[in-house]
């Protein structure tokens, strides 16, 4: 099946086109036949295209709204100009995965989109105000442009960590703002933690359950999950992406009470605040420079800049507190699993975080270390270490378009 995997943003489409099937999936053969994406929806749009084996396309052109910038890839895939074989016609995309951030505590799995999804999602919105309505316009773009036949599928962030017990879930407040309003840590990144623990399952050949590790996906988002018996046990996103770990623009863990401080000393309203800690907090907050941990190394490295080096220091250490706090929780764990922009691509980072882990058992191995980046994937441990670490690129389209054939196809879903 050929399966166009989509996650609009408010003003952002990504997409790929992945080939894959149940027998495909058994064989890890799936093959990713184009991927892009349109930034600067509503406006003069940056559009990036690449299909198999041919260069990049970047083109900019006006786009209004995510059904207009759906419909231009649609019309580039089923184009000679693509140059994708066997991609010809409209006919020729067979199914829709949708990413979808939240899914409150109804979807526990992957599902096909029905009207009474589409409404469950709508529902969800006031948990995720700036996610799920994008989400649902891409849901609703590709159902008028592919018509009602084509199924479509919507995969979760938040439904790989509906294994989380209450002891994790729950937040210390008193329990009826639970009952009345659904006030818990839901959690994200999902789809990236379950990929994680999935490919190094695949990789280890384990059986799920065998599976016990902390993965780290660290990109402009953050957030770690303890993988326990191959379920999330716990994750730092909660409520929101805004708790958790340092981010490019979002602080992670605070004292709540600072927001009423803030308010009282600066004038500043909730809602301009909760922008501040979600885009003008994290990296670029610390460092006042940038929110681009390859842009802080450089200054810190080129310039000594004190607070890029403190920014950089601050995402370590939280970090760091994670994975203690999880392998305490876990009560051990086999593996930490690097991943995300900067899991994968810096071995100066995951040194820094790895720096001092040594009484737990964790012994990097410098050259394995500077070796993994730009896509690889392993171990950067020493064969003697008693707690591993790896590095995994991460791949949620690849899971997305794997949900969507089992749900079409109705077969087991869980990984
Ligand atoms: P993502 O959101 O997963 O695309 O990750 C984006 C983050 O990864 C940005 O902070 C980038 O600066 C960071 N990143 C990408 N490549 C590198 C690299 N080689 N070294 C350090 N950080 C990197």
């Amino acid at each position: 099946m050929n399966i166009l995997v989509l996650n609009c943003g408010s003003s952002s489409v990504k997409f790929q086109l992945i080939e894959t099937d149940l027998p495909i999936i058994e064989k890890n053969a799936d093959k990713c036949l184009a991927s892009g994406n349109i930034e600067r929806v509503i406006g003069q749009a940056l559009i990036t295209l690449q299909s198999e084996g041919q260069p990049k396309i970047r083109k900019a052109e006006p786009i209004k709204e995510h059904i207009n910038a759906i419909d231009y890839i649609l019309r580039w895939l089923i184009s000679p100009e693509s140059k994708i074989n066997n991609i010809n016609s409209l006919a020729d995309i067979h199914a829709v995965g949708h990413r979808v951030v939240h899914g409150g505590e109804k979807f526990t799995m992957s599902a096909l989109i029905t009207d009474e999804v589409i409404e469950q999602i709508e529902d969800s919105i006031e948990l995720a105000p700036l996610h799920n309505p994008a989400n649902l316009k891409g849901i609703m773009a590709a159902r008028e442009l592919l018509g009602p036949g084509v199924p479509q599928v919507a995969v979760f962030d938040t439904s790989f960590h509906s294994t989380m017990p209450e002891t994790s879930y729950l937040y210390a407040i008193p329990y009826q703002l639970y009952r009345r309003h659904r006030i818990r840590r839901y959690g994200f990144h999902g789809t990236s933690h379950r990929y994680l623990a999935y490919r190094y399952r695949q990789l280890m050949g384990l059986k799920r359950e065998q599976v016990n590790i902390v993965t780290l996906h660290l990109g402009n988002g953050c957030s770690a999950c303890a993988v326990k018996k191959g379920e999330s046990l716990d994750t730092s996103m909660g409520f929101t992406p805004l708790e958790g770990l340092v981010m490019g623009t979002r602080g992670g863990d605070m004292d709540p009470s600072i927001i009423e401080f803030i308010r009282n000393k600066e004038g500043m309203s909730v809602r301009e605040i909760d922008t501040m800690f979600n885009k003008q907090s994290g990296l670029l907050g610390i460092s006042g420079l940038t929110n681009d941990m390859r842009e802080l190394l450089a200054e810190e490295k080129e310039k000594d800049d004190r607070r890029a080096k403190l920014a950089i220091d601050i995402f370590c250490n939280r970090a760091k507190k994670y994975i203690g706090a999880y392998l305490a929780e876990m009560g051990g764990a086999d593996t930490i699993v690097f991943s995300g922009g900067i899991g994968e691509n810096s071995p100066l980072i995951r040194s820094r975080i790895c720096k001092g882990l040594e009484w737990m058992g964790l012994s990097i191995n410098k050259e394995r270390n500077n070796s993994i980046q730009h896509g690889k994937e392993g171990e950067i441990s020493t064969s003697d270490s008693k707690l591993k670490a790896f590095v995994i690129p991460t791949n949620e389209e690849l899971l997305i378009a794997r949900d969507t054939v089992r749900v079409v196809k109705n077969a087991p879903r869980r990984w």
